[in-house]
């Protein structure tokens, strides 16, 4: 596809070149010709090519117009085939003919919007059956994060509310052109159909750890003084005096 193309760096454009690394994806994703799949800016398609093959139908979200302009080429004549030509963070999935099993979704995604974008799909993940996304290997790294771990934080608590969260396999820069400055990883993401703790209001949960988080070296029971107060704490069996970092999910979904 396009050879010519300029990567586009507000696009977070790094386009996957390592065959070995693009097999793997597809491997760990496994694909089925029943699945209705969604790839969240599928670029030069290095992935897109395996998948439509591969699947019921395949839909794709990609802002840049020159690169959907290929796509339409492309795939003119691909009955299994939809493109939306459109920023992905605005993109309201409910749109799209809901899926008995749900869809799967799969992306090596734009690293600039990548938490805003993952709270975005975590708003409608009762239309995702799975979500397997390219991401920095930091963010990775804070998705699967436990208590008392140094990446632990937000995304951890409010990902591993939503989902499960596997993480596969590094990547490394050289895998991409151009090559990005950090190292990847790959992340499993499924929703939960028996969540493993109480179902809250998930928008008051996230002010929660916000509030909880934005000062790390504080205590919760200083940082969320305005919402609870220290007998509040005893009644819940929480020792306020411990630090954000150290409460598990379900500590917080309880003081929720
Ligand atoms: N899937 C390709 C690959 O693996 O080679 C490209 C991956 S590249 C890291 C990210 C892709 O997301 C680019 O094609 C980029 O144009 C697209 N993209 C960036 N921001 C987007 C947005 N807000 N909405 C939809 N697509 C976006």
């Amino acid at each position: 596809m396009a050879s010519e193309h300029r990567a586009r760096k507000r696009f977070g454009q790094n386009f996957l070149v390592d065959t070995n690394i693009i097999e793997r994806i597809i491997e760990s994703f496994s694909p089925d010709k029943q699945d209705s799949l969604i790839e969240i800016g599928p670029g030069q398609g290095a992935l897109t090519d395996k998948l439509v093959e591969r699947c019921e139908h395949l839909d794709v979200i990609e802002i840049d117009r020159d690169l959907a302009q290929e796509f339409s080429r492309r795939y003119e004549k691909a009955d299994n085939f939809t493109l939306h030509n459109a920023d992905v963070l605005k993109f309201d999935f409910n749109t799209l003919i809901p899926k008995e099993n749900g869809y799967r979704l799969i992306g090596n995604l734009p690293y600039n919007i990548s938490t805003p974008l993952l709270f975005h799909l975590f708003a409608c993940k009762h239309l995702f059956k799975d979500m397997t996304f390219m991401l920095q290997l930091e963010v990775v790294n804070r998705l699967a994060a436990s208590p008392g771990n140094k990446n632990y934080g937000r995304l951890s608590i409010m990902a591993q509310y939503h989902c499960e969260v596997e993480k596969l396999f590094q990547v490394p820069p050289t895998a991409f052109r151009p090559q990005p400055k950090v190292e990847s990883a790959i992340v499993r993401l499924t929703p939960w159909k028996q969540p493993p703790c109480a179902t809250v209001d998930h928008a008051q949960l996230e002010i929660l750890v916000r509030t909880a988080f934005s000062q790390r070296r504080k205590t919760v029971q200083n940082s969320l003084k305005k919402m609870l107060d220290k007998s509040q704490f005893d009644a819940l069996s929480i020792d306020g005096s411990r630090r954000p970092e150290t409460l598990s999910l379900e500590e917080y979904v309880t003081i929720c």
